[in-house]
């Protein structure tokens, strides 16, 4: 069976490994050059652990892991109003893994890569499907035929557009910046979070010398932003929350910066004949949701269960029917989130920060569990 991947990220990566394993040899293709380390943090836990188990390597990932110990609310004017011990947290998900996304990635691809047919600087230009097969028009030219193409191409899907346009796409109105980089600040092992009127912000050590950033602000035009307008962008609100916001922005190079829009995919259908959708092409969840990651892998894995039982367009419906189920509420839950990041006003603003000081513990631990569960 001649299978096409495009998109060699967390899914298409985790699915090529899965239909290599059973004999299936997709060829992979990504517009990337080649693999950037930038991003941000990711979380997986529960079904995507076993997922990575599985595949030999929660292990290698573990090591790698650098749960957050404590979360420390600011208010808007950068002053402590809280902070949470997270270890009661973290020793329910004991097997949970914290990971920097460049690091699982990159993981993913040394897994696969030994005789994977990988093309880099590659895109796709048209789609045209009829009884027996896809034919594929690349971004170099040339024309190529396939039994099935899955796209796994991201939240911006090239696939996703060629078969329903923008359909799908809802945006939340906000724009975010996110790095890992060398902590030059020496920061507290803590993440500190941050909300006011047109600026949300969360930093804080992520284990071995490096710091992990991650602001968010109300942004309504749909254009791409460069890391260099996210920084002017930024230095313009960043400094009214004080403390250790900008500092912290201004040691980080802008090609460390992963800024991108946010917004949802919420498709009537993630399967369209020979062709399927698969991770964000198909449900992109938001980082609100901390379950992108996972949610891509147990898709992979999905998929290819399904394609072995069944190697045709009928595995397609079956992976949407078993996985459908779970992105929903997941999607719903980040949502909410996303609208807490944003106040309309200070006094917004300042009624979430009483929320923090005065809400009994386990009531905040419960709305964090509520998303660790979530793909568990
Ligand atoms: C460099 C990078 C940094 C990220 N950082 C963060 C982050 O900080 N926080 C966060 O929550 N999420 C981040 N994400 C997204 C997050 O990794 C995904 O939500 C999640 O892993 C879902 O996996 P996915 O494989 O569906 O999508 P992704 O992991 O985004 O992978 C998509 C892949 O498709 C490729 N691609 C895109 N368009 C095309 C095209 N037209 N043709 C061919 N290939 C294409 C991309 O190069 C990428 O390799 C990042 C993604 C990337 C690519």
């Amino acid at each position: 069976m001649r299978v096409l991947i495009v998109g060699g990220g967390i899914a298409g990566l985790t699915l090529a490994w899965w239909l290599r394993r059973s004999g299936i040899n997709p060829h992979v293709i990504d517009r990337a050059r080649s693999f950037r380390r930038s991003g941000f943090i990711v979380n997986m836990r529960g079904q995507s652990v076993q997922t990575l188990r599985a595949m030999g390597l929660d292990g290698l990932l573990a090591a790698q892991s650098a749960p957050v110990g404590r979360s420390v609310f600011l208010n808007r004017r950068g002053r402590r109003v809280r902070e949470l011990d997270l270890s009661q947290l973290n020793s329910v998900h004991h097997d949970a893994l914290v990971l920097n996304r460049a690091d699982l990635h990159l993981t993913l691809y040394e897994s696969v890569r030994d005789g994977l047919d990988l093309r880099f600087g590659l895109s796709v230009q048209a789609l045209a499907q009829d009884a027996d097969g896809v034919t594929v028009t690349l971004s170099d030219g040339r024309v190529e035929r396939y039994d099935l193409l899955i796209g796994a191409d991201g939240m911006h899907s090239a696939v996703r557009q060629l078969l329903c346009g923008t359909a799908g796409v809802r945006p939340f109105h906000i724009a975010y910046v996110a790095f890992l980089a060398p902590d030059t600040l020496g920061l507290e092992a803590a993440n500190f979070q941050a909300i006011a009127p047109g600026i949300y912000a969360s930093l804080g050590s992520f284990g071995q010398g490096t710091m992990g950033g991650l602001f968010a602000f109300p942004w309504s035009a749909s254009a791409a932003l460069t890391a260099r307008q996210c920084r002017l962008l930024l230095m313009e609100r960043l400094p009214a929350l004080g403390w250790r916001f900008a500092e912290a922005l201004a040691q980080v190079p802008d090609e460390a910066l992963f800024c991108d829009h946010m917004a949802q995919v919420v498709l009537p259908q993630w399967q369209f004949g020979r062709v399927a959708l698969l991770g964000d092409a198909a449900y992109t969840l938001t980082l609100v949701s901390s379950n992108g990651a996972s949610m891509a892998i147990i898709g992979a894995q999905v998929l290819a269960e399904e394609l072995l039982r069944q190697p045709g367009p009928a595995a397609f419906a079956r992976y949407e029917a078993r996985l459908r189920p779970q992105i929903m509420p997941i999607q719903r839950l980040a949502a909410q989130n996303a609208r807490m990041m944003t106040p309309p006003h200070a006094l917004a603003a300042d009624l979430q920060s009483i929320l923090f000081r005065v809400l009994p513990e386990r009531a905040i631990l419960a709305r964090f569990a509520k998303a660790a569960q979530a793909a568990s």
